[in-house]
């Protein structure tokens, strides 16, 4: 492809396209192939980005069960584990019910707690069991007990927690744990519980006399402390990007939404139980504004946006490398057929000058009017070559940026009157018809006089020479959108409109056709365009193939001394003309 597409540079020859289209090749393929390379290299990324937010998510959610195990083992110490001492030590009854106060001022969590000496032994106590909540306390012997319900409640989830302990492989606790929200009796629902138990154990005989616990209070529980919980650790562990905040939860064993760290969640991609405090609940954790496929598609996404934008910026270097590599070949074989063209230029009127010159100084010619005709032709051809010397100095000021111009008013209708007349009898003896029209009263402009008449002598110059079968040329000067318009017209082999707007680049020539035999530097045009555009002017061309050309130089009306703009003031006769014409 990119052969072709510099093939189709006409003006490139075959050796340079070739090497061009190669080191395209050598960077594109290695390109192409990083492209893919870093594509499944994101693909991989992406897996791996969801992988690792999903853990994420997992110990986010973990952690929160791991904190209510905490804070559950932390009041057990405070509460439950003094009593085996004050108990079998000091022999003293576990709490006072000042004590008991304290105790669920300071543990809102805490419902109720219970001492129950089932089975003394032969430890010296009495078979009692103390029940203390915030607004009771009781304490009955075991005669009295059977029936309460508080009791038997409590023992019933000690004896089952502690079986669950016994046979948990890894019980991770010395306290035993119970939660219960089925129908106790089968009939009606048992209101939701959940216990923390210590097993009362004889120091001297290591047996069992019975159990220590407490009661936790499901509502408070479910309204501030699971919600402080996910609060706080939802702030603490912040996971992934900030648009997409960590959100903790906690739900029932239905699925519930017990309370939540965010009023919505996209979804809950983690879970974990809450076991062994309260093993029917569940937290959870998720991104507020997104899931984890969304997180990993979007981390995928920016990678790959990335490397399009790297890629992009990585081609359009390599097009900027490539374009002026072009140029410069380009440049090397324009500058190379300039070099022969200008050498042509300047050989072909030297030769015969020197031909004539010799002819005429051996005194070989026989009539005055062949010698006037030698003396014409070496007039003509040295003017040829100073015009050929001037565009070329000219030409290299211009580049050194040391062309100065002396602006005066100039009558640019006697100036251009001034460069044909020098020309006509050239121009007729080549075999031209050549008209003129030069509009009267036009306004002077701003202009350096020998600048413009060197660019009206190559407009008129290359209408000679790229004129073949119909040979007329008409020269023009006349107002024009409030400037004066130098037209240069002929019927000549005219320009293809591709060409039009780089034959004024220097060094260029069209390359088809009789161009091919005509010699020139491609630096006539250039001049005008950069002489003209000195003068804050414009030159355009109008062409058709084989049907000839216009140029057109046009150069704004000086605005004279008295402060009217003579050009305005000529369009107002105009004007004021046709109005009294029709009037
Ligand atoms: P040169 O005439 O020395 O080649 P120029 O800069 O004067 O350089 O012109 C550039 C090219 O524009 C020419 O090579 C020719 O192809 C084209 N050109 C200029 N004037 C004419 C014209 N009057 N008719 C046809 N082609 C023209």
């Amino acid at each position: 492809m990119a052969f072709a597409l510099f093939r189709r540079r006409r003006d490139l020859p075959l050796s340079h396209v070739r090497l061009i289209a190669l080191a395209l090749l050598a960077v594109l393929l290695p390109a192409i192939v990083l492209l893919i390379l870093q594509y499944r290299s994101l693909c991989d990324v992406q897996q791996t980005t969801r992988i690792a937010v999903r853990e994420s998510l997992r110990k986010a959610a973990g952690s929160v069960a791991w904190r209510v195990q905490g804070d559950m083992e932390r009041i057990a110490e405070e509460v439950l584990l003094p009593v085996p001492s004050k108990l079998f030590v000091k022999r003293q009854p576990p709490w006072t019910a000042e004590c008991a106060q304290s105790v669920f001022k300071e543990h809102p969590e805490v419902e109720e707690i219970f001492l129950v000496i089932n089975d003394p032994g032969d430890s010296n106590l009495e078979s009692v069991a103390y029940v203390y909540s915030p607004s009771r306390a009781l304490i009955l012997e075991k005669s009295k007990w059977c029936g309460v319900d508080d009791i038997e409640r409590a023992t019933a989830a000690h004896e089952r927690a502690d079986l669950l302990a016994g046979t948990a492989a890894n019980a991770r606790s010395r306290f035993c744990y119970w939660q219960d929200s089925a129908p106790a009796d089968g009939s009606s629902p048992s209101p939701e519980t959940a216990y923390v138990s210590y097993c009362l154990l004889d120091p001297e005989s290591e047996h069992e006399v019975g159990f220590v616990g407490f009661r936790l209070d499901m509502a408070q529980m479910r309204e501030h402390y699971l919600p402080q919980l996910v609060s706080e650790l939802s702030r603490n562990e912040q996971r992934g990007p900030a648009s997409a905040e960590l959100v903790l939860g906690v739900l029932d064993r239905e699925g519930r939404q017990i309370c939540s760290s965010a009023p919505s969640v996209a979804s809950y991609a983690a879970r974990a139980s809450l076991a062994p405090v309260l093993p029917r609940w569940e937290a959870t954790a998720g991104f507020r504004t997104a899931d984890v496929d969304d997180l990993a598609r979007a981390s995928f996404e920016k990678g790959l946006w990335f490397t399009v934008l790297v890629v992009t910026v990585l081609l359009a270097g390599i097009a900027m490398i490539v374009r002026a590599a072009v140029r410069e070949l380009k440049l090397a074989e324009v500058k190379q057929t300039f070099v022969s063209n200008v050498s042509h230029e300047l050989k072909t009127p030297l030769a015969l000058i020197r031909l004539f010159a010799e002819t005429l100084e051996m005194g070989r010619v026989k009539t005055s009017e062949k010698a006037q005709e030698y003396y014409r032709i070496i007039y003509n051809e040295s003017r040829r070559l100073s015009q050929l010397i001037d565009n070329i100095l000219d030409f290299s000021r211009i580049e050194a940026g040391s062309r100065e111009y002396s602006f005066v008013p100039v009558d640019l209708a006697e100036a251009t009157r001034a460069v044909v007349e020098t020309y006509e009898y050239q121009i007729r003896a080549a075999g031209f018809e050549l008209a003129t029209r030069f509009d009267p009263d036009l306004p002077r402009v701003e202009a350096d006089p020998d600048a413009i008449s060197q660019a009206i002598l190559n407009l008129v110059n290359n209408s000679v020479k790229y004129s073949d079968e119909t040979k007329q040329i008409s020269v023009s000067v006349r107002m024009k959108d409030g400037g004066v318009a130098v037209e240069v017209a002929d019927r000549g082999i005219g320009i293809p409109l591709s060409e039009q707007r780089r034959i004024f680049e220097k060094f260029y020539r069209v390359s088809t056709g009789l161009v091919h035999e005509t010699k020139g530097s491609g630096l006539g045009l250039a001049l005008v365009k950069h002489i003209v555009e000195a003068h804050r002017g414009r030159v355009s061309v109008e062409s058709a193939p084989r049907r000839g050309s216009r140029f057109t130089l046009w150069l704004p009306a000086m605005v004279e001394a008295n402060g009217t703009d003579p050009a305005a003031a000529r369009e107002g006769d105009l004007v004021a003309q046709s109005v009294d014409h029709r009037g």
